[in-house]
């Protein structure tokens, strides 16, 4: 057999793998993993037969990588891209997920993606080239600012953890855009946040699984080190909540009772026990629920709702409505940002 030929049979093994694993869904995503050449993208040194292990590649220790087959997979299906659709994919690294991209949504013209390392950036276009995929749109540079330029976008596919999203990227989704991003909050594993907007807000909600990016970098990058202790005492008081109160909570509901938490520890300066409190009976109220029934909804600190469950952020705040906690229509004039 040639290469082109091993290479395709690993392909077809990786894919059928991925598909009974449930990470495949579409057809469209199973068409372009069947089809794009991983081996063209992973650095030299690595086999073929490697670069179709389910498996995430380093190619920048600890900044940069070529993503795990699933996780990829995953993202693909769940940002929902289709034939025809104009997408921003934010660290490009090898070049391997535009690629994929450029399959779905059938013209490599319509995929921009940007890729903060200069040196990789060059080597994802000459990769992506290699590929048969040269029309793909590179450009190096600070993409949590997005591609003024190019937009708007369909889709937009963030594959760095962040944990805010500039309001320049948000603006750059079309009406019926979609956003898709590794979204971290301090001390808790990388969540995939899905938002779309509509005329009133961006809103959206948690997705798929836990997930282990790199942490983007630039202007909307996490400080190095940076840690909240007030957060951490806050998540261990919680621990001991659920265990004084023998609860079984399942790994995704214990996330979310985390989150809970986190938020409230984010915002008031009160002892970890009370704030462990709080959160412990806000999620009992809510009626202990999963991630996925977790609202999420971009806006000023001040029109969250009257609880204040929301991660600040730099220039907006992400508002958690947990079940039954709804944002009342038209916002919160009357918000105060105490309480629980
Ligand atoms: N999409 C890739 C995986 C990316 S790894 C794949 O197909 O496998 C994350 C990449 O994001 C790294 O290459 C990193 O350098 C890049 N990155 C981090 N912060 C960034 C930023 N602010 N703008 C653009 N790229 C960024």
């Amino acid at each position: 057999m040639t290469e082109p030929e091993v290479a395709s049979e690993f392909r077809r093994r990786l894919v059928e793998r991925l598909k009974r694993a449930g990470y495949i869904r579409s057809e469209a995503v199973e068409q372009a993993m069947l089809t794009v050449p991983r081996h063209l993208f992973a650095p030299p040194g690595v086999s073929v037969e490697e670069a179709y292990e389910d498996e995430v590649i380093s190619l920048v220790p600890g900044l940069a990588t070529l993503s795990q087959p699933s996780i990829v997979a995953l993202m693909l299906e769940e940002l929902g891209a289709r034939p025809g659709l104009k997408t921003l994919e934010i660290g490009t690294a090898s070049g391997y997920n535009a690629a994929l991209l450029a399959e779905i949504v059938g013209d490599g013209a319509l995929v921009c993606t940007i890729e903060i390392d200069r040196s990789l950036s060059r080597q994802a276009a000459r990769n992506l080239a290699a590929a048969g995929y040269e029309a793909v749109r590179t450009r190096a540079g600070d993409g949590a600012l997005g591609w003024p330029e190019e937009a708007p976008f369909a889709r937009i596919i963030v594959t760095a953890e962040a944990t805010d999203l500039s309001p320049n990227l948000l603006e750059q989704l079309d009406e019926t855009g979609v956003l898709l991003a590794p979204f971290s909050a301090p001390a808790l594993p990388a969540l995939l946040l899905r938002l779309s907007r509509d005329a009133a807000a961006i809103h959206g909600g948690f997705v798929g699984i836990p997930v282990a990016f790199v942490p983007l970098r630039g202007q909307y990058g996490q400080a190095p080190g940076e840690v909240f202790d007030g957060v951490r005492r806050t998540l261990w008081a919680v621990q001991h909540r659920v265990w004084e109160n023998g609860a079984a909570l399942t790994l995704d509901q214990r996330l979310t009772l985390d989150l809970v938490a986190v938020a409230l520890a984010e915002g008031a300066e009160s002892p970890a026990e009370q704030l462990a409190s709080r959160a412990w009976e806000a999620y009992l109220d809510a009626g202990q629920p999963d991630l996925a029934e977790v609202r999420v909804t971009v806006r000023p600190l001040a029109e969250c709702l009257p609880t204040a469950l929301a991660l600040r952020r730099r220039a907006h705040a992400f508002c958690l409505e947990l079940p039954g906690q709804r944002i009342p229509a038209g916002g919160g004039e009357s918000s105060s940002q105490e309480g629980l």
